[in-house]
């Protein structure tokens, strides 16, 4: 709509961020029971949130009068130690989401470049373009990020460099050797964010020692997440990892009491509850398998997922989005990200697998 308020250009040109649909908004849809709804389109965890986390934030929200602890101490005590680094390394903010904002904040202004892969992580792109900054999109013609353009992009001078490994929502990874050679051909004035929102998800082969990246790069920022392995998105708890000259002014960029206390005492205890994330990982590790498996057979082909979802090509993303929800599975179509041909589907507990597999059958032998 038209108005007399003269907002900047980059700003009026944002799209609003379309969340898939909720399971009670579904449900109350088709007429059924919300246990019958499988969502499996935001990459969340199947099993829910770890007890011992749960029980933490029950017992950490009772004084909800109080501002929580800026300075998240005992989250940032607990990261520390886990990763050997000091605490003044480690920032945490609500939700890695929101740091990829602050390194943005922190680094781009009108005029200023970043660089990216093409099919980028989307709240890196809007955060970029909220700040008026120019992108430099790195073509990626297999849809997996291609390390040649990626790296030619650097001669164009970006101030900031943004890498998710694994990408989302393509689900690739590159290979430890390849993400340190990079990183070695970025300049020490220009900051990298390497988003590692699915490291727990990787295969042992491919994980490298990031944090040994960071011990030897000053310029970058590691971010990590407790929404997806973890099981805590709706908490709203992620961290970064730098060096303490960066991890300083990115403190300062973040807006206060972003992290409730709940929220940080749960992220404390899920850290510590080893046993829910090996299970988690064992779910998630048969589940990936069974869903590349499944749409195999069914003669969808897929990119190789090192996540806790699969991009699988279907033809026509939103008609099978539909189609899918009228059987009680909400998935993501990715038209958004110039995919309009494939869907993003998370890996779900087995019975929910099998039941979209067997939906994904029944669709692929009746198209409507
Ligand atoms: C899910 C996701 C995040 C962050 O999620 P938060 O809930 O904000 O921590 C970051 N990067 C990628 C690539 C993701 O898919």
């Amino acid at each position: 709509m038209a108005s007399p308020i003269p907002f900047p250009p980059h700003i009026a040109a944002l799209k609003a961020y379309i969340p898939g649909r909720g399971i009670g908004q579904l449900a109350s849809e088709l007429g059924i029971a919300p246990e019958r709804i499988a969502k499996l389109a935001s990459n969340e965890n199947p099993l829910g949130a770890s007890p011992l986390a749960i029980k933490a934030m029950a017992d950490a929200a009772i004084d909800v009068s109080r501002y929580p602890d800026n300075d998240c101490t005992a989250l940032v005590a607990a990261l520390a130690q886990r990763y050997g680094v000091p605490p003044d390394w480690v920032v945490v903010g609500a939700g890695s989401e929101s740091l990829l904002g602050i390194a943005a904040a922190t680094l781009l202004t009108p005029g200023r470049k970043t660089l990216y892969p093409q099919y980028s992580f989307q709240a890196f792109v809007n955060a970029a373009q909220r700040l008026g900054a120019m992108p430099i999109v790195a073509a990626a013609p297999e849809l997996a990020v291609d390390l040649g353009t990626l790296t030619r992009g650097l001669g164009e001078e970006p101030a900031l460099v943004y890498l998710a490994n694994p990408g989302n929502p393509t689900g690739t990874c590159l290979d430890p050797d390849s993400v340190r050679d990079f990183l070695a051909r970025v300049p020490p004035h220009v900051v990298m964010v390497l988003d590692e929102a699915y490291f727990e998800f990787m295969p042992a082969a491919l994980r490298g020692d990031s944090i040994a990246l960071v011990r030897n790069h000053p310029n970058l920022l590691l971010t990590r997440t407790f929404s997806k392995a973890y099981g805590l998105a709706g908490l709203r708890v992620g961290y970064g990892i730098a060096q303490p000259a960066l991890a300083d002014m990115l403190r300062r960029v973040r807006p206060p009491f972003t992290v409730s206390d709940a929220a940080q005492a749960a992220a404390v205890a899920a850290l510590h509850d080893e046993e829910f994330l090996r299970r988690t990982l064992t779910v998630n590790a048969e589940g990936l398998h069974a869903l590349q498996a499944g749409l195999e057979t069914l003669g969808f082909s897929h990119l190789p997922s090192s996540t806790n979802f699969v991009l699988t090509e279907v033809g026509d993303g939103a008609a099978w989005s539909r189609r899918l929800e009228r059987e009680g599975f909400i998935v993501r179509p990715v038209g958004n990200y110039g995919l309009p041909g494939w869907l993003r589907i998370s890996v779900g507990t087995p019975a929910e697998v099998s039941g979209l597999l067997s939906a994904m059958a029944a669709g692929a032998r009746n198209p409507t």
